[in-house]
């Protein structure tokens, strides 16, 4: 590995840190929308704060406590899609799954790298593959909607030593 830092995280690190963050981030969003992270909103959160994976609805519902309630599927829909409008979480289309956002910077939620080896979800900064996605479009007169470019590779933890 060069000394570039790379978007993955390490195998071990404080991932008490990484979730940490990711609440704090998402308070501070919601602030700025003028929006609460409601209880459902923040516990759907946090369980995909728990990975660094891309977790599937159904299984959020599975994992939701539910306290007692019948399970109600609807709310962790609509829990998911306030995340995925307020930029907290990102959905994988090739896993049919979702990931908390791992980056605050500019450009993030453009292009996902997925590992195929452990799943885990790395979001780089996308700012200038925005940029050539977005003059494309205009180039074309098409009118962009959304955009998410997601590849699809080896991580560093998951990639043989010595390799590249
Ligand atoms: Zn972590
Ligand atoms: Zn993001
Ligand atoms: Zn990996």
């Amino acid at each position: 590995m060069s000394g570039e830092s790379s978007p993955f995280p390490a195998r071990r690190h404080d991932h008490g840190a990484c979730i940490a963050e990711g609440l704090a981030r998402a308070e501070a969003v919601c602030r700025e929308r003028g929006e609460r992270l409601t209880e459902n909103r923040r516990a759907v959160l946090e369980l995909l704060l728990a990975e660094h994976r891309p977790v599937g609805a159904y299984e959020i519902v599975e994992r939701f406590d539910w306290k007692r309630r019948r399970p109600a599927p609807a709310q962790i829909y609509r829990a998911l899609s306030f995340l995925e409008a307020a930029g907290l979480a990102h959905r994988i289309a090739s896993r049919n799954a979702y990931v908390a956002c791992s980056g605050s910077k500019e450009g993030h939620g453009t292009v996902f790298l997925v590992c195929r080896s452990c799943g885990t979800v790395a979001e780089p900064n996308g700012g200038a593959v925005g940029l050539a996605v977005r003059e494309l479009a205009a180039a074309s007169r098409f009118a962009l909607h959304a955009h998410a470019l997601e590849m699809t590779g080896l991580c560093p933890e998951c990639r043989p030593a010595g390799e590249g």
